[in-house]
């Protein structure tokens, strides 16, 4: 309702401190004073007009959480203090994004109280002991296991270019919990990239700096474990308040909680809630959060409010020092020709070149013998024999088509245009090569060809290399591609 359209005699006296202290007073009787101060608390009335209070909130995510939980109620206490033709109007101040942070206002109109959603919420007694998931007996805030891994440090986490940023984000973040702009702090990549450690490194380290905070590590399949027995046992309260209790709280493989609607849902009001008190949220995932399947739309985009940060295979030099920095810890020595042969021939995770070191190490304590490059070379290829995913004919295809940019149906089609019989010659000599299908499946890779088709397109790939520089340059070239993406 706009200024102008006032009616005669408004039946309100009040002005708006005074209808807002009235309307709190109300709201404080029915629920907890932990919500109160959360949600009712930082709100400033704006406006008094007519019989529109307009209030004034700190975020939009603040306005939808008030309209979620407390439409009902405010919509009650409205009408008892505004009279019947009450109404209840936000101003919205957003200044949660990244950037230059421009506060501004938008209007919302308040809720009608009609809408679906909960009933006026009866008081919620925190006061009680909650229930921890973690299953700590008579909780208190500072009693809360971190489960943390005193393993998993900054010192222990080596520097390269494939974390920095994800690196010195964590360090800003452990020297100050939930209040740079990397909130959530969202660290992504493939497996055995190291996200467990870095997120662990925070943790640890907000619990070194910062004693009395509260710091929690907990894995996505935990998380949603807890959830459900707490669901069982009529306990979701106590589980969603212990969670909100976190100064720090680390949610690790967020990409489980695809296609888990209700662990999603109690976890986006747990994140609303500390991040909107100041806590600190670290995430990580296996991909970054665009790519992340089966998440509600709501719950990805808080996912993109702060920093998205990605891990990504360590190079030859960062491999290396990996290794030595293990060593190290470990107390081990071993050639430096030994230890650069296996950071140049693991190269698909951390966590396999740590593999890696650890069985040549049994292996010389085992068979007493030195370890030298023969052996590290025989421990290598059983090592890699065992992690080598062999690539597909699909894969090998798709590459191929790639580097000659064709469509790959034309290899399935008739056509005997000679680049596209190039292409499915040099396939098919690969297919034979590196899988260890048939030269009858093969063929039926290539729509449905005999083997003798895939025989002769093996000999003719040969012949040409060897005769043709041109071609083996393609041949090489592929060859070096498939090796990079699959091993
Ligand atoms: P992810 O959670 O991404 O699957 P992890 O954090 O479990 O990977 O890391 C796998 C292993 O590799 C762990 O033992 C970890 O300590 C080690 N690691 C990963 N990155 C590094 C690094 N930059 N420096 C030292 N160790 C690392
Ligand atoms: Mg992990």
């Amino acid at each position: 309702m706009e200024p102008s359209q006032l009616p005669q005699s408004s039946p309100n006296l009040l002005d708006k401190d005074q209808a807002w202290l009235q309307c709190l007073s109300i709201i404080k009787d029915n629920i907890s004073l932990q919500s109160f101060k959360t949600w009712f608390e930082p709100i400033v009335p704006s406006k008094m007009a007519g019989d529109v209070l307009t209030i004034q909130v700190p975020s939009q995510f603040f306005y939808e959480w008030l309209e979620e939980h407390y439409v009902n109620l405010l919509h009650k206490t409205i009408k008892r203090v505004l009279g019947h033709s009450g109404r209840l109007e936000y101003s919205v101040v957003m200044e949660h994004h990244q950037g230059e942070a421009r506060p501004y206002t938008i209007q919302m109109p308040g809720g009608t109280g009609k809408q679906s959603g909960p009933e006026v919420q009866m008081p919620v007694n925190i006061g009680q002991s909650i229930k921890n998931p973690f299953v700590i007996p008579g909780l208190k805030k500072v009693q809360v296991d971190s489960q943390l891994n005193a393993r998993y440090r900054f010192d222990s986490f080596v520097e390269g270019d494939c974390n920095r940023l994800a690196r010195s984000a964590g360090l800003a973040v452990a020297a100050k919990p939930g209040a740079t702009s990397f909130n959530p702090l969202m660290l992504y990549g493939g497996t055995g990239l190291g996200k467990t450690h870095l997120a662990q490194a925070i943790g640890n380290q907000v619990r070194q700096l910062f004693p009395n905070k509260t710091v929690l590590y907990v894995s996505s399949e935990r998380f949603t474990q807890q959830f459900v027995d707490a669901l069982k046992s009529h306990s979701a309260n106590d589980f969603v308040h212990f969670y909100q209790m976190m100064d720090v709280l680390i949610l690790d493989d967020v990409h489980n909680l695809a296609n888990k609607e209700k662990t999603q849902d109690v976890f986006f009001h747990i994140f609303n809630h500390l991040h909107q008190n100041g806590k600190q949220l670290i995430l990580t995932s296996d991909r970054p959060p665009k790519d992340l399947r089966g998440l509600e739309d709501r719950l990805l985009s808080r996912f993109k409010w702060g920093l998205s940060a990605d891990l990504q295979m360590p190079d030859f030099e960062t491999r290396l020092a990996i290794l030595q920095s293990k060593m190290y810890a470990d107390g081990i020595e071993l050639p430096a020709e030994v230890v650069e042969f296996i950071a140049h021939n693991i190269h698909s995770n951390v966590r396999e070149l740590e593999g890696a070191l650890t069985s040549l190490i049994a292996y010389t304590t085992l068979s007493n013998r030195q370890a030298d490059l023969e052996l590290a070379r025989t421990v290598i290829k059983n090592f890699t024999r065992h992690t080598q995913t062999e690539v597909s004919i699909d894969s090998i295809q798709t590459m191929v088509c790639e580097y000659f940019d064709l469509p790959v149906d034309l290899l399935r089609a008739t056509t005997r245009k000679r680049e596209v019989v190039q292409a499915r010659q040099i396939s098919m000599y690969f297919a034979k090569k590196l899988t260890k299908h048939s030269l009858k499946a093969i063929g039926d890779y290539f729509g449905g060809r005999d083997h003798s088709t895939v025989i002769h397109s093996c000999q003719t790939v040969e012949d040409l290399m060897e005769t043709d520089r041109r071609f083996k340059g393609f041949v090489d070239d592929i060859l070096k591609k498939i090796k990079t993406t699959t091993v």
